[in-house]
């Protein structure tokens, strides 16, 4: 497939009229072709009007239909074949069995969002029938189901371009929930995302959608991503990336006549607790690890252990040894971009001339343009309350370990942190009665628990919450990877004392779709 370097509007392809921007292959700094112009607020335009005509058609199409449309969008995608992860590994540096995989969880991602869909569980059907006998008030019939927002701008992520980019999890709920979306491609990889938009529009000519169900934006964030996020016709927005560039967008969505949400993932350091036993009976395999988990992919999950807590002794400084030998022998990885790289060395830098803190070890130098070397540094309880600093995000193959002297500081280290995606309990037995007295502290920050694990990757399943108090997310009532991020994208409706002929599918008295509704303050055990 020829790449054309245009935006895709509904099913038109339109050049762009700003500044272009080109891929950069992070290894060599070689810019790679085509330019991709930026569009501006006239395309916003264009897109948001499509998006809206395509509103009611498409939040009312059958769930079966909405269920293919989100398999067609996976085959289209497979269907483009090496093209694709040979293009994504030119713009990001990324290894070949990465990306794969990461296309492999894409695809399996948007197949379970159609299980999700054809289910119905979402649509949360509740049902209060009429009561015309009772006193001293008869009761009106009463249903609620879900219905989506409406148009959704999503932001493609740097770091996993195609799982949390143009088809990614923001994408794929939004669409599940009947939202039609617009994307705002990442300039990190525009290539891959021309490559999955077209697949997208593919899709949605082929399941004779409105055309306006799916466009796909490059440009600045200033210019074009502040337009989407204004435009009065979009109704919520998906985000992850930088704490600034969230915060940025959540004001912007605030500041409108008309706030919307803005569920933007931002940043965290995932802290990691070693508790007395686990580190007196594994200290060199804990050390083994989390260095692995430490430097995954360059260390750019959001989930990576960018903090340890643990009780100074023994125990520690063998963990202490064995990880900084460890982290000596790490060999420099390339960064997704130069900014990324930039800002990972802004971060260390910062933590290397901070007297609250202490180099343990840097890994291998690199050898090449934009490559990370990894850092891990060390600071006592008392720092670390004291400044605040030290709980930045350094993106990239950077921890902290806090060296606490007592279980008090401990607690007082936890109840400190900002709130996180992740907190891992590395504990043995004797350890469960002090994790039972953190678990409280934790839960309040953290959006998933983990206990003798790590924390870098993220399952795509019923049940994952990808979320976390703030500066985690910028909503901490949801998650943006499991089938639950279609949440983020519904509001209820209720219909009092309608004809049933004049009622949604959802909610006929006959229950046409087979849904396990709320019946009278009782959940149906089958349709
Ligand atoms: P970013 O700078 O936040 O950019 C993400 C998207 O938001 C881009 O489309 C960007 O547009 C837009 N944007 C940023 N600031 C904006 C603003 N003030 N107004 C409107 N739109 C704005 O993130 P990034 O480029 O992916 O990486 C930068 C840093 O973010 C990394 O070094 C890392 O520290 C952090 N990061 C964290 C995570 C995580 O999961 N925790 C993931 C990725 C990145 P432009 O391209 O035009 O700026």
């Amino acid at each position: 497939m020829t790449l054309t370097g245009h935006m895709l509007i509904g099913q038109q392809t339109l050049a762009g009229n700003r500044e272009a921007i080109h891929g950069i292959n992070p290894a060599t700094h070689a810019a790679l072709e085509p330019a991709y112009a930026g569009g501006s607020a006239e395309h916003v335009e264009q897109a948001c009007a499509l998006a809206w005509a395509a509103l009611d058609v498409y939040r009312e199409t059958p769930l079966s239909a909405r269920a293919a449309f989100l398999e067609t969008i996976a085959q289209e995608i497979e269907a483009i074949g090496d093209e694709l992860i040979d293009r994504a590994m030119a713009e990001t540096g990324l290894p070949r069995a990465r990306l794969s995989g990461e296309r492999g969880r894409t695809c399996q991602q948007l197949r379970m969002f159609a299980r999700t869909v054809r289910a119905g569980e979402w649509l949360d059907v509740r049902v209060d029938p009429a009561q015309p006998q009772r006193q001293p008030m008869p009761r009106s019939d009463l249903r609620q189901r879900q219905i989506p927002l409406g148009p959704v701008a999503v932001f493609g992520a740097s770091n996993f371009p195609l799982a949390f980019s143009v088809a990614g999890g923001d994408t794929a709920s939004a669409l599940a929930a009947g939202c039609p979306v617009i994307v705002k491609a990442h300039g990190a990889h525009p290539g891959t995302s021309e490559l999955v938009g077209r697949a997208v529009t593919r899709a949605v000519k082929a399941c004779g959608l409105p055309e306006g169900v799916f466009s796909l934006l490059y440009g600045s964030g200033r210019e074009v991503g502040i337009a989407l996020v204004t435009d009065p016709r979009i109704k919520a927005v998906g985000f992850t990336g930088s704490r600034s560039g969230g915060l940025a967008l959540c004001q912007a969505a605030q500041a409108r006549p008309e706030p919307i949400p803005v569920y933007a993932e931002m940043s965290s350091i995932n802290p990691v607790l070693l508790f007395p036993a686990a580190l007196q009976n594994r200290a060199e395999a804990l050390a083994q690890g989390f260095v692995a988990s430490l430097t995954l992919g360059a260390g750019q999950f959001c989930t990576n252990p960018g903090l340890v807590i643990a009780q100074q002794g023994p125990a520690l400084d063998s963990f202490v040894a064995a990880a900084a030998r460890l982290i000596k022998d790490c060999s420099a990885q390339t960064m997704l971009t130069p900014g990324i790289f930039n800002a990972y060395e802004a971060g260390v830098s910062l933590l290397a001339e901070n007297a609250r803190a202490q180099v343990v070890a840097a890994g291998q130098i690199g050898t090449g343009p934009n490559q990370c070397q990894a850092h891990l540094f060390i600071t006592n309880a008392s720092d670390f309350l004291a400044d605040h600093t030290l709980q930045a995000e350094a993106f990239g193959a950077a921890s902290l370990i806090v060296q606490c002297a007592s279980d008090d500081e401990i607690r007082q280290v936890t109840e400190h942190l900002e709130g996180q995606l992740t907190a891992t309990l590395h504990l043995d037995d004797a350890d469960l009665e002090q994790a039972r007295t953190l678990l409280p502290t934790l839960e309040r920050k953290a959006g998933r628990l983990l206990v003798n694990g790590w924390p870098t990757g993220v399952e795509v399943c019923d049940a994952m919450v990808h979320g976390g108090a703030f500066p985690a997310t910028s909503d901490a009532r949801s998650t943006s990877v499991g089938t639950a991020a279609i949440l983020r994208f519904l509001r209820p409706v209720c219909y009092q004392d309608f004809p049933d002929s004049l009622l949604p599918a959802a909610l006929k008295h006959d229950n046409p779709l087979q849904l396990r509704r709320l019946l009278d303050g009782q959940r149906e055990t089958q349709a």
